[in-house]
């Protein structure tokens, strides 16, 4: 297969500007007479749904939750990157064009990354509008810090509940058009299925999640903005319900998915402390603008971090990479602890812990400089772990975060399959390999925001379109194969419940595809997880029945597929061989045991394609070029 990105020609600077004017435009009459449905309510979900009502289409748009205001990016806390300079430190559109395709370890298109800096500074006049109540300095300006990964203060945020802010924003405005009638929001929706019909996405299939009825939807084009997979680990900061269903299906579906093992380890989260957890707690990078990261440099010390004098700490990322310190990107911060940890100078009961010391920012700011900027932050740490980090470091450790892969999408964000487009973090589109902070959020809403109202439109004057409705034999085939597989799941009744078997999954991929992979380990992971495939189907247990609420069964259709992408996902790692980003494969480091990339032969995205159940899948190959950023080694020293 040959993929094409459909990248405009021109000078970088010019071609979203250049493509926005080629894409032919629907007369505000003919937009009325087009239905999209958005899977999602997130950031990407919510403005997508919201701009394209505003614009004149109908929308449906659905979510697992009781409310849209429930999406898992009401979890974001630090905030969102834009290119403003307003504290006049040297950014720019080309600067963070440049740190995300650098953070991003060279993975990335150009073309996309460039639209998303551009478009970064839309964002926050967008928000401001709306209403969204971003921090301010004393004079009024909208304040700015610091993320990991840039020497400019460029973050914009709401105290550590950025995401909240932002998504009510998102959400007044979908209220605006759901009482407009332009919207009809459909909440605890779950999707099965997506239909196509002359291979073009034409409709879903949902499960609603209260009475269990299978619901067939019809529109002229689909939008999923379903979020991250970082779940197929079990233990991950994502919510509860953040899964890869969606996606999954899409890739069934015949769409590709892209570059599944990139995932990202976030470095500063509250480290695992029982094996009755369900839910890990990140603690915001924002937090690595005034915490300083240590361990003891004895190994054995049994102190108090208070009585441990400096001359015996250990400040390595400060030691180590002086340019940046403490803000280096996720990837080197989260590697660098899992070093300490490995040498047995880790802290804490089970040494899977490093130090995040405020002693010095309250010495130097005060005690209440720093609760105004991180106060709800401190307050949840000191709620789960019983310690007051205002007295004594944090302790923190590596966790699943957020997933750079997803589902493949061109330019455009369109998937291979016509008329199924991907936002958000459910597309592989703007990280390449390793996501910086804040930019996660500015990914969301430039996609829906600012980029499908116009790439959807292109599509749907370009296409033609025969009359359908949910009579349609697809849909009636597409139900009833959803309804089997509930069926097939129920009628187990096996002795292992559905968090059981997600556990070992999890530690599988945790121990061979986590932080750290291996070729041996890979290979084993390889050989465990279809036998646990197998005991899945044939011993899980799921009590209650289908035509009720019934959360067990959510969780085994998510699971079912969860068991199906991690063996993609290890796939992939295997096939790269090559450490970048948050894939560190140990056969590929530097002397400094920094990730080692292979331009010659890995400069490009690998896309999946499905073959079935009993095949392998095949893989086809996007090459990246890159015209106005130079390769280099990752340097943050
Ligand atoms: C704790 C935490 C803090 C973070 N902080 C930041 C930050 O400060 N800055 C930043 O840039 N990024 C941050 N991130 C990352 C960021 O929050 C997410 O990447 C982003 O919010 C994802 O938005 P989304 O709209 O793509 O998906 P989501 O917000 O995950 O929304 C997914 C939507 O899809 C729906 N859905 C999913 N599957 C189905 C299905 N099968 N059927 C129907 N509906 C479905 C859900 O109901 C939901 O409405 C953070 C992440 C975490 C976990």
């Amino acid at each position: 297969m040959q993929l094409n990105s459909n990248i405009p020609e021109g000078v970088i600077q010019d071609k979203w500007d250049k493509h926005r004017f080629e894409l032919k435009l629907v007369n505000p009459a003919n937009k009325r007479k087009y239905t999209i449905i958005v899977v999602g309510t997130g950031l990407a979900g919510a403005s997508a749904a919201s701009s394209l009502a505003e614009s004149g289409y109908n929308v449906k748009i659905f979510c697992i939750q009781d409310s849209p205001r429930r999406a898992h990016s009401i979890a974001a806390q630090g905030g969102i990157n834009a290119a403003k300079n307003y504290p006049n430190d040297g950014d720019s559109i080309w600067r963070l064009f440049y740190d995300t395709v650098k953070g991003g370890d060279f993975r990335a298109r150009e073309a996309n990354v460039y639209r998303l800096a551009q478009i970064s500074n839309n964002i926050i006049d967008h928000c401001v509008a709306q209403g969204v109540p971003f921090a301010r300095d004393y004079g009024g300006l909208l304040a700015n810090r610091s993320f990991g990964g840039a020497q400019v203060s460029r973050t914009f945020y709401a105290r550590g509940q950025t995401g909240q802010q932002l998504l009510l924003g998102a959400y007044s405005s979908l209220s605006r058009q759901i009482a407009l009638s332009k919207v009809k929001m459909f909440t605890r929706r779950e999707l099965l299925d997506i239909v196509l019909i002359n291979d073009q996405a034409r409709g879903i299939i949902v499960r609603n999640l209260v009475s269990g009825e299978i619901e067939s939807h019809d529109a002229h084009a689909v939008v999923l903005a379903s979020g991250g997979y970082g779940n197929v680990f079990f233990l991950s900061t994502n919510a509860m319900n953040s899964n890869v269903s969606a996606a999954w299906n899409a890739y069934k579906k015949g769409a590709l998915f892209a570059n599944p093992c990139f995932t990202q380890i976030h470095p500063t989260c509250i480290p695992v402390h029982g094996t009755s957890q369900s839910k890990l707690t990140l603690m915001s990078e924002s937090l690595r603008n005034d915490g300083r990261v240590w361990v003891p440099k004895d190994l054995g010390e049994t102190r108090r971090p208070e009585d441990i004098p400096e001359s015996e700490r250990d400040y390595y990322l400060e030691e180590k990479y002086p340019s940046f310190g403490n803000l280096v990107p996720r990837d080197v911060a989260s590697r660098n602890a899992k070093e300490k940890c490995d040498e047995g100078k880790g802290v804490g009961p089970t040494k899977l812990a490093v130090y995040l010391d405020f002693q010095e920012a309250i010495k130097r700011d005060g005690i209440e400089t720093i609760k105004k900027k991180y106060g709800n932050l401190f307050q949840m740490y000191d709620q789960i772990t019983g310690e007051d980090p205002y007295k004594t470091p944090m302790m923190i450790y590596p966790a699943v975060h957020y997933t750079m892969g997803g589902v493949w999408v061109d330019y455009n964000l369109m998937s291979t399959i016509p008329g199924l487009f991907v936002t958000g973090e459910a597309n592989f589109s703007d990280h390449g390999a390793n996501r910086l902070g804040a930019s996660a959020l500015m990914q969301g809403l430039a996609d829906g925001y600012f980029i499908i109202p116009y790439t959807i439109g292109g599509y749907l004057t370009s296409s033609s379109f025969n009359e359908i409705n949910t009579d349609h034999q697809e849909f009636k085939d597409s139900k009833t194969k959803a309804i089997e597989k509930i069926q097939t799941l129920l009628k187990v009744n096996g002795k292992r419940t559905v968090d059981d078997i997600h556990k070992e999954l999890g530690k599988i991929m945790w121990e061979y595809c986590g932080m750290a992979r291996n070729e041996e380990g890979l290979n084993k992971a390889l050989n465990l997880i279809p036998s646990l495939r197998q005991e899945f189907w044939e011993n899980i247990k799921i009590p209650g029945n289908e035509s009720d609420f019934n959360q067990s069964l959510e969780k085994a259709i998510r699971l079912a597929d969860f068991l199906e992408l991690s063996e993609l996902m290890v796939h992939d790692a295997l096939l790269r061989e090559e450490s970048c980003g948050g894939h560190f494969r140990e056969e590929h480091q530097t002397v400094e045991n920094e990730a080692k990339r292979d331009d010659e032969n890995f400069c490009h995205v690998t896309a999946w394609q499905y073959n079935g159940r009993d095949n392998k899948p095949s893989n086809h190959i996007e090459p990246l070029f890159f015209e106005n950023v130079k390769l280099s080694q990752r340097s943050y020293k």
